[in-house]
């Protein structure tokens, strides 16, 4: 056997390396996979609904008992503002799991007993091992969510985190195996096109949920379809972020900035695309400008820090080339498009903001994941709904608008699996989030996690001994 590939583990505020990990092969994937499978079968499928719950109750006090080094962990390989790392995202994982403990308890089965001869039940049952592939930019956040939600409904797991930001999901993974029984969940670590590849391909894997780029996405769901896996896909989006004339302007102005710039500019559910109408624009645009100028850059550690780094230096060249390219095309700058000054190290940029002249600019097409807001006028609200749809993406739009029938319109026309109304990111951890078009398939949510994680049987008993056909009798 060969040594093991080691990983670099860089934090993003200093550009050092910070640990290194070793690679899991097919080999260790393959141990991994059959661990979980003899957890399912040893006890984890048939464990009462009570006893998932205490498990899931157990584990969300954990987080809580925890946060402050998951926080730090998570902080230290993404540049996530420390702040939001505590407060918001190891928040939000204890929350994942005491959702689903509450969830599963009022779970239930279907009857059909309408048949005067017999009785149909239908039960969901969970579908074994589940692998899990988490993106790298909320690892803690969205890595939980599915690790809650896959033994909850009794599957056993194996996650896979980003190579580039594992570090708090490793610890998340010795934390609940202190509290679950052993191969209940596992964390398996590597590059997509080795140990990811591996755990989609498996044939023990009876499902995947993956979070990460819609280029991935499309290679893993044909992978996955080979093997008739299920899968959830939550990839990219290019949301629009409408702002009407009719709008709260201040409202929509202070969100447009927390939607475009919150953690670091890194989310897939940000809205890059600000579609402003044309008789408030010039308003706005001066206004935005200003306000993405004077946001404090700083260090993720820092309380005063609004923009920390963007988590590596292939994103600090993404985000920096498409701003020239967009200039390029023809985009006016309004602020940023360099390296921050004043920090030697670190991958810090000035945060965008550039006014595209048509929403065919590269700028308003691609996914660049990082602090760039495209600013687009429009006309009349039939322009904004045509712009805000032209994209291959289509996860979330967000709406502006005092005017109730708009909202109506707007919320009817919007190609999106999730349209946000009068407010920033609000996630309702009942509903499903998830994206249309190239944006994915199925999605996150109480309901949504249910039937990705569990299959329905359908079982017919009949009331009484009835008479059956007899053929080939004498
Ligand atoms: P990515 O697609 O590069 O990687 C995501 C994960 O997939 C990583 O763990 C990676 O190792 C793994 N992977 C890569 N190739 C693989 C393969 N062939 N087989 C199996 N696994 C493979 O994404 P990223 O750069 O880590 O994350 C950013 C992307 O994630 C953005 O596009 C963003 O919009 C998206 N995202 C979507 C949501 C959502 O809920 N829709 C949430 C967060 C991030």
């Amino acid at each position: 056997m060969g040594a093991k590939v080691k990983l670099d583990i860089i934090d993003p505020a200093s550009e050092e390396i910070v640990a290194r990990i070793a690679e899991d092969d097919a080999g260790a994937v393959d141990a991994a996979v059959k661990k979980a499978r003899a957890a399912f079968e040893g006890g984890w499928r048939s464990a009462s609904v009570e006893t998932r719950q205490r498990a899931l109750r157990d584990a969300a006090k954990a987080i809580g008992d925890h946060v402050e080094e998951l926080a730090t962990l998570e902080t230290l390989n993404t540049g996530i503002l420390l702040k939001d790392a505590r407060a918001r995202y190891a928040g939000r994982t204890a929350r994942n799991f005491e959702f689903f403990a509450e969830y599963i308890g009022q779970t239930a089965g279907r009857v059909f007993d309408q048949n005067p001869a017999y009785i149909t039940s239908v039960r969901r049952e969970p579908v074994g091992v589940a692998g899990l592939i988490a993106p790298w930019n909320l690892p803690l956040a969205l890595g939980s969510m599915k690790i809650a939600a896959a033994i909850a409904f009794g599957n056993t797991c194996v996650i896979k985190p980003s190579e580039q930001a594992p570090l708090a999901v490793i610890r998340l993974g010795e934390i609940l195996a202190e509290i679950l029984p052993e191969g209940v969940v596992q964390v398996i670590n590597g590059r997509g096109h080795v140990t990811g590849a591996a755990l989609v391909a498996h044939p023990g894997v009876a499902a995947i949920s993956f979070t990460g780029g819609a280029e991935t996405g499309r290679r893993i769901a044909a992978a996955a379809g080979d093997g008739m896996k299920p899968v959830t896909m939550e990839l990219g989006g290019k949301s629009a972020n409408i702002i009407f004339e009719s709008a709260d302007f201040e409202r929509a102005l202070d969100a447009a900035l927390l939607g475009v710039f919150a953690n670091n500019g890194q989310q897939c559910l940000a809205g890059s695309r600000i579609l402003v109408q044309a008789s408030i624009a010039d308003r706005f645009i001066e206004a935005f400008a200003a306000r993405t100028r004077a946001i404090r850059i700083g260090h993720p550690h820092d309380p005063a820090t609004e923009l920390g780094p963007v988590a590596s230096a292939v994103q600090r060249d993404k985000v920096l080339g498409a701003y020239a390219e967009a200039i390029e095309e023809g985009a006016r700058p309004l602020a940023g498009g360099k390296r921050a000054p004043g920090f030697e190290r670190g991958y810090y940029v000035e945060p965008i903001a550039v006014e595209a002249p048509s929403n065919a600019l590269k700028a308003c097409q691609e996914e660049i994941f990082g602090p760039f807001a495209t600013i687009i006028r429009f006309d009349t609200e039939e322009d904004a709904y045509s712009i805000a749809n032209g994209t291959r993406y289509g996860l979330v739009s967000y709406v502006w608008t005092r005017d109730l029938a708009q909202s109506m319109r707007a919320q009817e026309r919007l190609e999106s699996g999730v349209v946000w109304i009068n407010t920033p990111v609000t996630r309702e951890l009942r509903a499903p989030f998830g994206g249309v078009k190239q944006s994915g398939i199925g999605a996150e949510g109480g309901a949504a996690c249910e039937a990705l994680y569990t299959r329905e049987k359908t079982i017919t008993i009949p009331r009484s001994d009835f008479p059956i056909e007899k053929i080939g009798a004498v």
